[in-house]
């Protein structure tokens, strides 16, 4: 039976390696190099046997080496580049990735030629709380422009398009909000050059305004604000304004940086004028591209028409993408057969900052994957080819995003490097006193950075964040959801949860240390669902569906509610029909009975889980 929600120390995980996204490796290597050590070189080809070569070792100690660090690991198998660091330096070698068949390799090569950069339209992205009007906004934008430029035009939806105004012209890419915005990030891809962040005049700053502030500003985007529904009588722009003057944002008029712009999107109230501030937050930018040289630009959508075969909506970011060029894309490789822009034109060519619709891909490519124009049809087939195999043996790719467990061990190898943390807790009270005592926290070499905080479960959005971010995301009496423990386990996020705030500081600062301990290592064994609840005479019992996984009877259990730790404790009985069982899988019912807990309602969900001894440390 597939045990889908353990978290086992090695990760099966060739079956799920998204795209070999823009490897990631390389902006997470430490920053500094310790003098002195002797060096060796490599690259995404690495091995265990090679790297035990390049030692002198025996493979069998580069293995025991994984084994402690939980990675179960075979001679023939890739290493990440995160990991073959820890490793060498673990041996005191000082190791050096070179990359060979990414785009950072391929951007080395050629030296940009600063003169020839031309101004080039803004990406811009909307954000903001759920019934804000993004998607009011966006429509508006395109309307009002669309009817006053091309009588009778009607835009495409291909995933960004572009709008003509006096000073300029800004490109907004279709599908707002951050979650997409930062999964595209956590790919490697940032197309977004400023946000626009909607915040409705009648409901002020929300919780998810928060998490779009947090997420443009961890992706170092400006923030340009709009604050909307200026046409109802409840509207309060002032309030607005003052509210997010606790997040930085102040106005201009205050004294601050921000561009507010009062708009309604109903009513079409100041679009133009937001156009024209966004035009000139873009020239503070100076935002420009060569468009004189072999186009690169990301995949914004991506689509398998069943006549047409597969399309992408390209977003031009340098170069000028030109029908008849070769190019490759992620594991996908192809040659520009045509292309449409947003007003379902067809076009020949593409300059920076023009999203269009292109056809000849060899199969649909991933959204934020990046297109390079190559010289020839083969050379496009070779990297792609070279790139698939790279995927399909580095099982470890992934796992390469921080944890404390990493960051101990770079500590100790005297090298340095931040520690981002995304923390979300049960309660505003807890939250605010573990952030507190996390930024006093003595900085020593590693600065710690709260990169978000928030009330309830851990989502994906924090995950995605994370992994965009290279963060580790701590919960305090709170979980996460299943969606975000599966992205979390695919994208190499670490998830810590605790009880104690104590607890949280102690394991950053020993870490921060290089004094991390061997922990006990929590497995999550099964999660069950209480459908119905039964009181006998001295005690309740949750009637529960397996959802996930299996509990056992030796199993601890935790109670959820909404995400939130309601209970910690010991099972009791576990029964399927009169009978004690000792074990019951998924898709299952049982009845549960918890020793000293009673407060057990409908909807409320039961995380089973064992505690495993793990050595911790390399
Ligand atoms: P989103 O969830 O942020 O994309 O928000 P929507 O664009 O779906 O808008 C949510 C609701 O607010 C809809 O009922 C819109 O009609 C309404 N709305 C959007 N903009 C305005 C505005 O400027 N004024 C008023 N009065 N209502 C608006």
């Amino acid at each position: 039976m597939p045990d889908e929600l353990a978290a086992p120390a090695v990760e099966p995980i060739v079956e799920q390696l998204p795209p070999p996204a823009p490897p990631p490796v390389v902006k997470a290597a430490p920053p500094v190099s310790v003098p002195n050590l002797p060096k060796i070189n490599f690259n995404e080809t690495i091995t265990v046997k090679d790297l035990a070569e390049k030692m002198s070792l025996k493979v069998g100690d580069i293995l025991m080496k994984l084994l402690k660090m939980g990675i179960r690991a075979s001679l023939n198998q890739r290493l990440d580049v995160d990991t073959t660091i820890l490793i060498a330096g673990e041996f005191g070698f000082d190791a050096d990735f070179l990359p060979i068949y990414t785009e950072e390799a391929m951007l080395k090569k050629e030296v940009e030629d600063v003169g020839t950069l031309l101004p080039r339209a803004p990406i811009v992205t909307i954000m903001g709380h759920v019934d804000h009007g993004k998607t009011s906004l966006l429509d508006a934008i395109r309307e009002t422009t669309v009817a006053e430029k091309e009588a009778g035009g009607i835009t495409q939806h291909i995933g960004a398009y572009k709008v003509q105004v006096e000073k300029g012209s800004v490109v907004f890419l279709d599908t707002p909000g951050h979650e997409a915005f930062t999964a595209m990030r956590a790919r490697g891809a940032q197309v977004t050059d400023i946000v626009v962040l909607v915040v409705a005049a009648d409901d002020g700053v929300m919780p998810q305004t928060i998490e779009a502030i947090d997420h443009a500003k961890a992706a170092g985007v400006p923030i340009l604000v709009a604050v909307n529904k200026i046409d109802l009588p409840q509207a309060k722009p002032e309030r607005v304004k003052q509210e997010l003057s606790n997040y930085e944002l102040t106005p201009e008029e205050w004294g601050g940086k921000t561009i507010f712009v009062e708009v309604s999107a109903k009513k079409r109230i100041n679009l133009d004028k937001l156009l024209e501030m966004i035009v000139l937050q873009a020239e503070v930018l100076e935002l420009k591209a060569n468009p004189n040289r072999p186009a690169q630009g990301i995949v914004v959508e991506a689509k398998l028409d069943p006549k047409k075969g597969p399309i992408a909506t390209v977003l031009v970011q340098k170069g000028t993408l030109r029908v008849g060029n070769n190019f490759v894309s992620g594991l996908t490789s192809g040659k520009v057969k045509a292309m449409t822009d947003d007003h379902g034109h067809r076009v020949m060519e593409a300059l920076p900052s023009m999203p269009v619709e292109v056809l000849g891909f060899s199969e649909p490519p991933h959204l934020g994957e990046g297109l390079i124009v190559v010289a020839t049809d083969r050379e496009g087939k070779e990297i792609a080819e070279r790139r698939k195999t790279i995927s399909r043996e580095s099982i470890l790719e992934k796992r390469r995003h921080i944890s404390l467990e990493m960051l101990s061990t770079v500590a100790r190898q005297g090298k340095l490097r931040d520690l981002k943390l995304i923390i979300k807790a049960d309660v505003q009270g807890s939250l605010e006193a573990l952030k507190d005592s996390i930024e006093k926290m003595p900085t020593g070499e590693i600065v710690v950075k709260v990169i978000h905080a928030g009330v309830g479960g851990i989502t994906e959005s924090d995950v995605s964040l994370a992994a965009a971010s290279d963060a580790v995301v701590v919960g305090f009496s709170v979980r996460p959801e299943v969606a975000a423990e599966e992205l979390a386990r695919r994208e190499g996020v670490e998830i810590k949860t605790y009880r104690i705030i104590y607890e949280v500081i102690a394991d950053i600062h020993a870490a921060m240390e290089g004094l991390l301990e061997p922990e006990e290592k929590e497995i999550i064994v099964g999660r069950l669902e209480v459908r119905e609840v039964f009181k006998t005479p001295n005690s309740k019992i949750a009637g529960c569906m397996v959802t996930h996984g299996k509990i056992t009877r030796s199993s601890k259990i935790r109670l959820l509610r909404d995400s939130k730790i309601i209970f910690e404790g010991q099972i009791h009985s576990l029964r399927r029909f009169k009978d004690d069982v000792k074990e019951v899988d998924q898709g299952y019912e049982c009845g549960l009975g918890v020793e000293n807990f009673q407060d057990v309602n409908r909807g409320d969900v039961f995380e089973a889980f064992v505690k495993e001894k793990h050595a911790r440390k390399l």
